[in-house]
C-alpha cells in the first residue's frame, strides 16, 4: 500500500499540505523542536535515580509565575520549553522516579509514547468504523490479543464475531460506571414486565449492589451517579469478599423486598492487595445479578500463568477490567473491559442520530455505544506497539520484577523487629507498619505510623502512602516505576528506617 505522504511529496514536491499557521510551526521549526523535545525525554528516563519523587513546591507557586492572559503574538518555542522545564516540571510529581512507591504505578514506555505521538499526529476520533475504520477495527483485535495473554476464557473473545468482546475505557472507574448503569438497564426493562404500573422510580430504588468493604471507592462512586443503594458485604480474615457473606446479605435484603442486581468483586484490592473470591462469588450470582469484576492492578499480572489462580471462577463473571495503563507499561489513559455479551451494553447506551448514521452499522462495531462520551481516541494503537515491541515474554519479565522487588523489601521489613508485614505480599504492595513492644494501644500505633508516615512525605526523600484496614493504619510500599529497582528499594528501606529512628526518639 502506498505511503500517502509520499505519495503527496511525489506529486507536489514538499511534504505538507498545509499551510503552516494552522499547524503552529513550519516543518523544519517542528522538526527541530521535536528532536530537542525527544532528547528530553530520554534524558529524564536515563536519570530517574537523580529525580525527586515529590516536588518542593507550596499550593498556588505557578500562578505568580505565569501571566494572566494568553499571548496576542506568539511565543518563541525555546521561551515555552524554558518555562516547561523551569516551572512545570519544579511542580511535577515524577511517577516513574526511583523514589516513587505511591499509590499504584502508572505504566510508561518507549513503544507507548511512540504511539501516543502518531495518536496525536492523525488525530482521528474513532467513535464509529466510519468515523476511522482502522481505529475501530484495531481494538477488538488488540484485546482478544490481551485476552488470551491474561488467560480470559474465551467467551470474552470477539474473534470477528461476538458477543464477547473487549472495549477500552479511560480508566477502571468509567468500567464500573458503564457495566453498573448497563446491570441497571437491563434490571429496569425486567421489571418493567414483570410489574406492569410500577413507577420506574419505585423500581429503581429497589435495587441493591454488592461490594467489599474494601473495594476501590470508585465503586461507591458509580452507586451515587446510578441513584442505587450500596451494600458493603463484611470480607474474611484475608480481607477477601467470600460467597457465604455476599449470600447472606442479599438474602437479607431480598426478604426485605429489595432486589439484588450487580456484585463489584476485586481482584488486588488498593489497601492491602486482597482478592475477593470469584469462584465462591459466581455460584451466588445467578442470571439476575451481573457479576462484575474490578482487576484494575492486579489484572496485569495474569500474563503470567503463576497468578491467575486469583482468577478462578472467571468464566463465571458478566464482565471484567484492568488498567494496562497501571502494570503493563501502556500510558494512561487506557483500561481493558471485557464483557460476555456486547448487547448488554449497547442496548443501554445506544442513541442514533441521523448525523451519525453509516452504511456499514449493521456489520461493524461502533464504539460510541460502549462508553459514555462520543469521542475517543485512538487508543489500541498504545497497547498494539508495546505487546509487539516487549512481547509478552519480556512483559511477564517486568511483572515478575516488580513482584520480586517487592520481595526483596519485604524481608527487609522482617529484619527489624521494630515493624511488621500487616498482609501476605502480592504483586509489588507491600504493607507495612511500626510496632511498639508491649504497647495495645491501636490509636497509639496508629499514630506513631502517621507520624513517621508524614515525616518521610515531608522530607521529600521518597513518596510512598499510608491506607486502613480494620481500624489498624499502614504504609504501602509499591514497586513499579520505571525507575525502580533493588538500588531503589534499598534505599527506601533505609529512609524509612531512619525516619523510623526519629519518631520513636520523639515518642518514647
Ligand atoms: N479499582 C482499584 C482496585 C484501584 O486500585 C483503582 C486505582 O488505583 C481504581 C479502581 C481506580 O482506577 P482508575 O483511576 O483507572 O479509575
Amino acid at each position: 500500500m502506498p505511503c500517502q505522504i509520499m505519495d503527496y511529496k511525489e506529486k507536489n514536491g514538499h511534504a505538507s499540505g498545509y499551510n503552516y499557521y494552522r499547524m503552529g510551526m513550519t516543518d523544519a521549526g517542528f522538526q527541530s523542536a521535536a528532536k530537542e523535545l525527544i532528547e528530553f525525554v530520554v534524558k529524564y528516563y536515563s536519570n530517574l535515580s537523580e529525580i525527586h519523587a515529590s516536588p518542593s513546591v507550596e499550593p498556588g507557586y505557578m500562578k505568580p509565575l505565569l501571566p494572566a492572559s494568553a499571548p496576542e503574538e506568539p511565543d518563541k518555542w525555546d521561551e515555552l520549553f524554558r518555562d516547561f522545564d523551569q516551572i512545570v516540571m519544579a511542580g511535577l510529581t515524577h511517577w516513574q522516579s526511583s523514589r516513587f512507591f505511591a499509590f499504584f504505578p502508572a505504566g510508561t514506555s518507549y513503544p507507548s509514547i511512540l504511539a501516543d505521538i502518531l495518536i496525536d499526529c492523525c488525530s482521528c476520533i474513532g467513535f464509529s468504523w466510519t468515523s476511522s475504520p482502522a481505529c475501530t477495527e484495531l481494538e477488538p483485535i488488540v484485546l482478544d490479543w490481551l485476552a488470551k495473554a491474561i488467560g480470559l476464557p474465551k467467551i470474552f473473545i470477539y474473534d470477528g464475531k461476538g458477543p464477547g468482546c473487549g472495549v477500552i475505557q479511560g480508566s477502571a472507574s468509567e468500567a464500573t460506571i458503564m457495566t453498573l448503569l448497563a446491570a441497571r438497564t437491563k434490571t429496569l426493562r425486567k421489571l418493567e414486565v414483570k410489574y406492569p404500573g410500577q413507577s420506574q422510580h419505585m423500581l429503581l430504588s429497589k435495587l441493591v449492589a454488592y461490594t467489599s468493604e474494601y473495594s476501590h471507592s470508585s465503586v461507591e462512586r458509580a452507586c451515587l451517579v446510578a441513584m442505587v443503594k450500596l451494600n458493603k458485604v463484611l470480607v474474611d480474615e484475608n480481607i477477601a469478599m467470600r460467597g457465604a457473606a455476599l449470600k447472606a446479605a442479599m438474602d437479607k435484603d431480598r426478604k426485605d423486598g429489595m432486589i439484588p442486581f450487580y456484585v463489584c468483586a476485586t481482584l488486588g484490592t488498593t489497601d492491602c492487595a486482597s482478592f475477593d473470591n470469584i469462584a465462591e462469588i459466581g455460584q451466588v450470582c445467578d442470571d439476575e445479578v451481573w457479576l462484575h469484576v474490578d482487576a484494575a492492578y492486579a489484572g496485569g499480572s495474569f500474563i503470567c500463568p503463576e497468578y491467575r489462580h486469583f482468577m478462578e471462577g472467571v468464566e463465571m463473571v458478566t464482565s471484567f477490567n484492568f488498567n494496562p495503563s497501571k502494570s503493563l507499561m501502556v500510558n494512561f489513559d487506557f483500561s481493558a473491559l471485557w464483557v460476555k455479551n456486547s448487547v448488554d451494553l449497547i442496548n443501554s447506551f445506544k442513541v442514533d442520530p441521523v448525523f451519525l448514521r453509516h452504511d456499514n452499522q449493521a456489520t461493524t462495531i461502533d464504539y460510541r455505544h460502549w462508553q459514555l462520551p462520543l469521542g475517543r481516541r485512538f487508543r489500541s494503537l498504545k497497547l498494539w506497539f508495546v505487546m509487539r515491541i516487549f512481547g509478552l515474554e519480556n512483559m511477564r519479565k517486568r511483572i515478575r520484577e516488580d513482584a520480586q522487588h517487592a520481595k526483596t523489601f519485604e524481608k527487609l521489613v522482617r529484619t527489624d523487629d521494630r515493624f511488621e508485614i500487616c498482609f501476605p505480599v502480592h504483586l509489588g504492595l507491600v504493607c507495612f507498619r511500626l510496632v511498639l513492644a508491649g504497647e495495645c494501644d491501636n490509636e497509639k500505633i496508629n499514630k506513631i505510623n502517621q507520624d513517621l508516615l508524614n515525616r518521610i512525605v515531608d522530607s521529600k526523600d521518597i513518596y510512598i502512602v499510608g491506607s486502613r484496614v480494620r481500624q489498624r493504619f499502614h504504609l504501602r510500599l509499591v514497586t513499579g516505576s520505571v525507575g525502580c529497582d533493588e538500588k531503589a528499594v534499598k534505599f527506601a528501606w533505609k529512609t524509612i528506617q531512619r525516619h523510623a529512628c526519629s519518631v520513636l526518639r520523639e515518642n518514647k
